[in-house]
């Protein structure tokens, strides 16, 4: 049942990945306002690109992107494919075949298509946010209850009031904040094991070799997974080069968690010349270490996918409450939405506001 719901029932929504943007761009189409808050830069969380310049061999300044984190994903939610397609239609989406690379042996079978933003990840996350009221480059410290209001508490600064509140964070991140609130949802989302990965990522000159591949699934050795992203690279930065990520195994990248990052580079950067089978000049590399980058096992969805106290009116989503991936982040912030749409959020009472509140760009006040 659709509610009719006032402009000031506010949902503060803490977290722009794929979770967050979901429920965020779901809440909005129920004639909701939202104010959606993240620590990076912008939106996309995992679903995340990285830029760098540098100077390759001829002295030349040229530009490169990595998609870092995750590489393109498997759309099976019908609602998902649905936008997918709308955002291929508008450009901003594309659904890429991944192709084994030549050396992986004859027999090996594409692995299935997968999505990815055209411009970048986080530009799927974008999308989803079109239009929302966001805040960037804060991180929420606590959350805080005054009266009928909620309040996020950032460095010396606390932003509110909101009606509701929730956090689409990984389990670890989520933890602390819930604590407060919701021990129990605390205690649960402390014992959520997340997989951490060691990422590399590099330049080299392009090779004739790869021919069209550009996805290598290392049976063993200290790799999972080899992509070639060449189509990351444009402009003058597009000639003679080509951009990869590989990224380590979880046992592995668990051994190596507190390495020094140029000791894993060095290791990792041999790794990937021994899955390419080739001699290479690399002409530029780094390493990202995703502390949390997946959970260890899809847990059974106890809670629809989502976590909803509607007495409280504080929610929780993410990948790791309906299972793996950002088709279960899609999942998780669209049934926390639905769950918030079908009850009736009462705008806040006198009481519950700040003195002066606005519901406008910037709600930053203490109360
Ligand atoms: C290396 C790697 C490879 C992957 N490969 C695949 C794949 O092949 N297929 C697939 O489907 N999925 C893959 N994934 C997983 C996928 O990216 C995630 O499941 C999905 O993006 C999670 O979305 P989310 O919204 O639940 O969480 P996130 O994307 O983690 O979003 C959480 C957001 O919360 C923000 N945040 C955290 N703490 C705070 C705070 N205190 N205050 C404010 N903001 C905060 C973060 O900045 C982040 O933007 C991969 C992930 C990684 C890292």
């Amino acid at each position: 049942m659709k509610t009719e719901l006032s402009s000031e029932a506010r949902v503060a929504i803490v977290g722009a990945g794929m979770a967050g943007a979901r429920c965020g761009a779901r809440l909005r189409e129920a004639g909701m306002a939202v104010w959606v808050v993240d620590k990076a830069r912008g939106p996309g969380g995992r679903l995340a690109t990285r830029r760098a310049r540098f100077v390759d061999a001829q002295g030349e300044e040229r530009a490169v992107a990595w998609d870092h984190g995750c590489p393109g994903f498997e759309a099976q939610d019908a609602r998902l494919q649905a936008w997918l397609h709308t955002q291929a239609a508008l450009g901003r989406a594309t659904l890429w075949q991944p192709q084994p690379g030549p050396n992986e042996g004859p027999a090996t079978a594409p692995p299935p298509a997968r999505w990815r933003g055209t411009a970048s990840q986080p530009s799927l996350c974008h999308a989803l946010l079109e239009g929302a009221a966001t805040q960037w480059q804060t991180t929420v410290q606590a959350l805080r209850r005054d009266g009928a209001a909620w309040w996020l508490d950032t460095n010396g600064t606390s932003l509110g009031p909101f009606s509701a509140v929730v956090l689409a964070l990984p389990p670890a991140q989520a933890a602390p904040l819930l604590a407060p609130h919701r021990l129990d949802w605390a205690r649960a989302a402390a014992l959520v094991p997340m997989q951490p990965c060691w990422t590399w990522m590099g330049v080299s000159q392009a090779q004739a070799a790869w021919g069209d591949g550009d996805w290598w699934a290392p049976a063993d050795g200290p790799l999972e997974l080899v992509v070639r992203q060449t189509h990351r690279l444009d402009g003058p930065s597009a000639q003679g080069l080509d951009a990869w990520v590989a990224h380590a195994r979880p046992g592995w990248s668990r051994e190596q968690l507190e390495s020094p990052p140029e000791a894993v580079a060095e290791a990792l950067q041999a790794a990937v010349a021994r899955v390419l089978g080739h001699p290479v000049v690399w002409q530029h590399s780094l390493v990202h270490r995703w502390r949390y980058a997946q959970p260890v096992l899809p847990p059974a969805e106890r809670w629809g996918g989502a976590r909803w106290d509607a007495h409280a009116r504080l929610g929780q989503c993410g990948d790791f409450l309906a299972g793996h991936g950002v088709d279960a982040a899609w999942r998780s912030g669209e049934a926390v939405a639905e769950r918030i749409v079908s009850q009736a959020l009462e705008p806040l009472p006198p009481s519950g506001r700040a003195a002066g509140a606005r519901t406008e760009r910037a709600p930053l006040r203490t109360p």
